[in-house]
C-alpha cells in the first residue's frame, strides 16, 4: 500500500484504510473522494452495485476537509432547499449517516448581517422565497439576539436571521467516516489513485483509466470538485466552473464559548467538536485571475456584477500555473491530477486578520483567541452557483455530481443520494431539473 502523507496536518483528517488492489471490473467508478463522491458510493454500494472510488490524494483532502463545517438551510438558494432537506435528514438518520462519526450536531446558525458584508440583511425577501418549504428560519429581535449571544456588541437594528435546525459536522471526519462505511458495504476505495480519463465505445463508457490501471465499467460519476472542469475538458466537454480561494483559521479549545454558529460583518465562526473555533469571513473569497476567467467571462458576467464587492481579485502565480497545465493528454501518460495530490493553497493573511479583529471588536469572548493554524482551499463555483447533477447528454454512462459552489459540505449527502438515484435508475429523491447538466450544454 502506498504511504501517502496527509495533505495538511492542520486539517486533522481521519485516515481510512484504502484497498491495495484495484479491481479490473466494476459497475460504476466514482472520480473523486470528497463528500459528494463518497456519499454517492455509499448509496450505490447499499443498492448492491459494484462501485469503486478513485481519489488522487487523500479522502477529504480538498474542499470537503477544508470547509467551515456548516450544514445550513439559512440563506440557501430556494432551488436547493428540497435537496438540502434530504441532506439534513441523511446527516441525522441513523440508517444513513447519523450512526457514523461525522461530528454532525444541531447548533443553529445566526446571520447578524446579510449575504454581503455591506448589506444589513435582505432577510424578508429570502424568508418569503422559502415560505413554502416549512423551514424554522425566522427573525430574532435585538433583545433575543442579546439573549442568545451574550456580550454581542454589534446587534443590528433589524435583529438577526436564525435557523435553529441548522447544524455542523467535522470536515476532517465526515467524508472519511462515510467512505469507511461504504467500504464495509462493499465499495472499493482507492486513494493516491488519479483517474486520467475515460474510454468509450460507440459513445458509451467502456472503461475508466487510472494511474494504477484500467477498470472496465459501464458508468462513471464525475465528483472531482475543483478539477471537474479540467477532467471534462479532456473529454471535449466545456464544463463551466471557476475556482475561488477561501481561508480558514482555527483556535485551541476555548471553554465556555457559544455553541451556535454565526456570520457577522466581516467575520464568522463555528465551534469545533474539540471546543476550539473555526474563524473566517463569509464571502471574502480571493478570486485568482486565470486564463479560464477570460474564456468563461460571458457565463459569469451576471454573477460577477452582483458579487464584485465580496471578491478580491488577484493576478499572481496561479495564472502562470494554469497556463502551463495541459488541457489535453493521452491516457497512457501522466495526467495533471498526478501532479497535485491535494491542492493546498495559501490562506489569505489579510482576510484572516480582518476576521479576527472584527470578531474581537464584536465579541469580547474572542478578544484573544489562541490561533493554532490555518489553511486555504479552492472552491468550485458554477455560473448560477448551484451544482450540476445529472447525466451527460454526449457520453452515455457519465453522470456529473459537481459544482457545489461553496455550500456542498452540508449538501453533499443529498447530492450523493441524488447522483446514486440517477446512476441506478431509481426514482430521484427530488426533482433534479434545477441541477440538469443540459443547462450548460453538457
Ligand atoms: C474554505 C471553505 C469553506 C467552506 N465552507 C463550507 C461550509 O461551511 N458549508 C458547506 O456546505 N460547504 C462549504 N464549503 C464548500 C464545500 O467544502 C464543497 O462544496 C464540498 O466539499 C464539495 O465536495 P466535492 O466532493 O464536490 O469536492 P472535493 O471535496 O473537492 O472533492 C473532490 C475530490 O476529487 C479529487 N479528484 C479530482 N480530480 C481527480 C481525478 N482525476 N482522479 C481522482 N481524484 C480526483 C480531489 O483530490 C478531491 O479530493 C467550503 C469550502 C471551502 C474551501
Amino acid at each position: 500500500m502506498l504511504n501517502v502523507a496527509p495533505p495538511n496536518p492542520a486539517l486533522q483528517l481521519r485516515p481510512i484504510t484504502p484497498l491495495d488492489k484495484l479491481p479490473s471490473d466494476a459497475d460504476v467508478v466514482v472520480v473523486g473522494g470528497g463528500i459528494v463522491g463518497v456519499a454517492t458510493a455509499w448509496h450505490l454500494a447499499q443498492r448492491g452495485l459494484r462501485v469503486v472510488v478513485c481519489e488522487k490524494g487523500a479522502i477529504s483532502g480538498e474542499q470537503s476537509g477544508r470547509n467551515w463545517g456548516w450544514c445550513r438551510n439559512t440563506l440557501r438558494d430556494p432551488r436547493e432547499i428540497p435537496l438540502m432537506k434530504i441532506s439534513m435528514a441523511d446527516w441525522r438518520d441513523r440508517d444513513v449517516f447519523g450512526k457514523l462519526e461525522t461530528g454532525f450536531r444541531t447548533t443553529g446558525i445566526i446571520y447578524l448581517t446579510g449575504r454581503r458584508p455591506d448589506d444589513d440583511g435582505d432577510y424578508d425577501a429570502w424568508l418569503q422565497s422559502i415560505a413554502a418549504y416549512g423551514l424554522d428560519s425566522h427573525m430574532l429581535s435585538r433583545r433575543q439576539v442579546s439573549e442568545l449571544l451574550p456580550g454581542c456588541r454589534r446587534v443590528p437594528q433589524k435583529g438577526a436571521l436564525y435557523t435553529p435546525s441548522d447544524g455542523c459536522a467535522e470536515p476532517g471526519w465526515a467524508a472519511p467516516a462515510i467512505a469507511a462505511d461504504a467500504q464495509r458495504q462493499g465499495a472499493s476505495i482507492h486513494t493516491h489513485c488519479a483517474v486520467r480519463g475515460l474510454e468509450t465505445q460507440a459513445g458509451r463508457i467502456s472503461a475508466v483509466v487510472t494511474e494504477q490501471g484500467e477498470i472496465r465499467c459501464g458508468g462513471a460519476v464525475l465528483a472531482a470538485g475543483s478539477w471537474s472542469r479540467l477532467f471534462a475538458g479532456n473529454l471535449g466537454l466545456g464544463l463551466p466552473s471557476l475556482n475561488v480561494r477561501g481561508s480558514v483559521m482555527y483556535t485551541r479549545p476555548m471553554p465556555g464559548g457559544p455553541e451556535v454558529s454565526v456570520v457577522g460583518r466581516r467575520f464568522g465562526w463555528r465551534k469545533r467538536a474539540d471546543g476550539g473555533y473555526i474563524i473566517s469571513q463569509a464571502d471574502a473569497t480571493i478570486f485568482d485571475i486565470v486564463p479560464d476567467c477570460f474564456k468563461l467571462f460571458g457565463a459569469y458576467a451576471p454573477t460577477l456584477a452582483k458579487s464584485l464587492k465580496q471578491l478580491r481579485l488577484r493576478l499572481g502565480s496561479r495564472f502562470i500555473e494554469e497556463l502551463k497545465t495541459p488541457g489535453r493528454w493521452s491516457l497512457d501518460e501522466r495526467s495533471p491530477f498526478e501532479e497535485v495530490r491535494s491542492a493546498d493553497p495559501a490562506p489569505s493573511a489579510f482576510v484572516l486578520s480582518q476576521a479576527a479583529s472584527n470578531l474581537a471588536a464584536s465579541f469580547p469572548f474572542f478578544k484573544e483567541p489562541a490561533i493554532e493554524g490555518s489553511w486555504g482551499g479552492y472552491i468550485d463555483v458554477t455560473p448560477d452557483q448551484i451544482p450540476i447533477i445529472g447525466r451527460s447528454s454526449s457520453i452515455d454512462g457519465l453522470v456529473f455530481a459537481t459544482g457545489f459552489s461553496g455550500h456542498g459540505f452540508g449538501l453533499g449527502p443529498g447530492g450523493g443520494r441524488l447522483a446514486a438515484d440517477i446512476v441506478s435508475g431509481a426514482t430521484p429523491c427530488t426533482d433534479p431539473a434545477a441541477f440538469r447538466p443540459a443547462r450548460f450544454g453538457l
